[in-house]
């Protein structure tokens, strides 16, 4: 993409609406834009961050054999009351009136309408297991929406939903997500750490947040420090391995990590003060088993191996992409904006003319653009006439995490500079080389 055709709406002063980084360097780095309280339009840049984040979130959801489907935003009251819902769940939840004055919501989550699909078409323990998910825009009336992405009103979710015909199916189910989970926050570079959470409006016993350690979270959270030193199951993982997958979550549930909501001070005191984290977090996925708490009041049933009918077994799993791309930023950002960890760049490589109109740099510029593009790498090439100085202060706020900088004095030795945003290093090479080092 060159800059000087993109739409890139960069702020030079700070918001003063924004409290948190995140919230400042997406308005900076012209990502986002407010079009009314905790509602947000996606600039260009911003949307290259959420489809990456929302393709990785896909790769692992495909891997563990969830299903993807789409649901609607707007749902009818009529399914909410089935499962008791539509009064309890309160002021957050948006309620519409159609034209015929039906009673519509602008859906919060989608438990009613997985299980009215799941029972309109399954009938016999042969069609599970099965896990059906979506990513779609959810909407709630948080009373204080704030932090930008980090809690909107309207936010993008992915929400998966498992059916099994007992609780050992079901707690398999619960443990491929679980898996899937630690896989996709650490495919973008974060450590997420689950730990024991209330269930909330899901309802439900037994449930997990996921959460990434950040100063700005709104979470209080305590955890063993080893948490932090955990290998994360790797892409070969058997997801199929019923024990193997239990194994993985005993481990990743042995040691104590709890949100404030259900700590235990006694038992977090037991541990050795050296393995006490006591910290902020940010909760970017949870996932729940509910047993059958909407398949019996809606009357999901499924045919057992004994030819009798029960209520099937369900559970639910949701992040969420929107907060995630806010969370990258509280975790990988420093004075000058952000640092894109590369799984999530908008752009894996920005060139920066340093001297537009010269030929010399006008021409090494233009064939490593077409190289790096030809090699299918996101590849912006800041093609505009600006100091360097300018240059380089976009291309550190943006975050990209390769910048080659192609200047008059380092061509004339044929040479152009390397930068690496994650930790500011610089190495003089050839164009050849650099194209070698980026993999073009
Ligand atoms: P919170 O406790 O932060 O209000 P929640 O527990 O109500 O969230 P869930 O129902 O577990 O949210 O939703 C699944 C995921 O969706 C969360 O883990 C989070 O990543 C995301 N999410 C929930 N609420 C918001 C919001 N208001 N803005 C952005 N993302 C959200
Ligand atoms: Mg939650």
């Amino acid at each position: 993409m060159r800059l000087s055709r993109y739409f890139l709406p960069i702020l030079r002063e700070t918001p003063k609406e924004a409290e948190i980084a995140s919230h400042r360097l997406m308005l900076r780095a012209g990502m986002i834009r407010q079009e009314a309280a905790g509602i947000y339009a996606f600039l260009p840049l911003g949307l290259r961050v959420l489809d990456k984040v929302c393709r990785i979130v896909r790769e692992e959801q495909d891997r563990s054999d969830a299903i993807e489907l789409l649901m609607p935003t707007i749902q009818s009251a009529e399914l909410w009351r089935e499962s008791g819902r539509y009064e309890a769940y309160g002021k957050e939840m948006l309620r519409i009136k159609d034209r015929h004055e039906r009673e519509m919501l602008y859906g919060p989550t989608n438990e009613e309408m997985i299980t009215e699909i799941f029972r309109a078409y399954v009938r016999s323990y042969k069609d599970l297991p099965l896990n059906l998910y979506h990513l779609q825009w959810k909407f709630r009336d948080e009373v204080r929406p704030r932090f930008g992405l980090m809690r909107g009103r309207e936010f993008l979710m992915k929400d998966a939903y498992s059916f099994d015909v007992d609780l050992a199916g079901a707690t398999h189910a619960y443990n491929r997500m679980f898996v899937a989970y630690l896989r996709t926050f650490a495919r973008m570079g974060l450590q997420s750490i689950p730990m024991v959470a209330e269930s909330g409006p899901i309802g439900g016993n037994l449930s997990h947040e996921f959460i990434v350690l950040a100063d700005t979270g709104e979470s209080e959270v305590f955890c063993h420090r080893d948490y932090l030193k955990f290998e994360v199951p790797g892409a070969d993982v058997d997801f199929d391995d019923v024990p193997g997958l239990q194994a993985i979550v005993d481990k990743w549930t042995a040691l104590y990590a709890a949100t404030s909501d259900k700590h235990d001070a006694a038992a977090f005191a037991k541990l050795a003060p050296e393995q006490r984290i006591s910290a902020r977090g940010i909760e970017v996925g949870q996932v729940f088993y509910f047993g059958t708490k909407y398949s019996e009041p809606m009357r999901a049933v499924v045919t057992g191996h004994d030819g009798v009918e029960r209520p099937v077994h369900m559970g639910s799993y949701g992040i969420g992409p929107t907060r995630l791309v806010a969370a990258l930023i509280e975790v990988f950002h420093d004075e000058a904006g952000i640092k894109w960890p590369e799984a999530v760049a908008p752009f894996r490589v920005a060139i920066l003319n340093l001297k537009q109109g010269s030929s010399e740099t006008d021409t090494a510029c233009e064939q490593l653009y077409a190289t790096l593009t030809a090699a299918g790498i996101d590849t912006l090439y800041h093609d505009l006439d600006e100091r360097p100085g300018s240059k380089f202060a976009t291309a550190d706020l943006i975050g990209i995490p390769w910048q080659i900088l192609v200047g008059p004095r380092g061509l004339a030795e044929g040479k152009i500079e390397v930068k690496r945003r994650a930790d500011g290093s610089r190495e003089l090479m050839t164009p050849a080389d650099a194209l070698d080092r980026l993999g073009a």
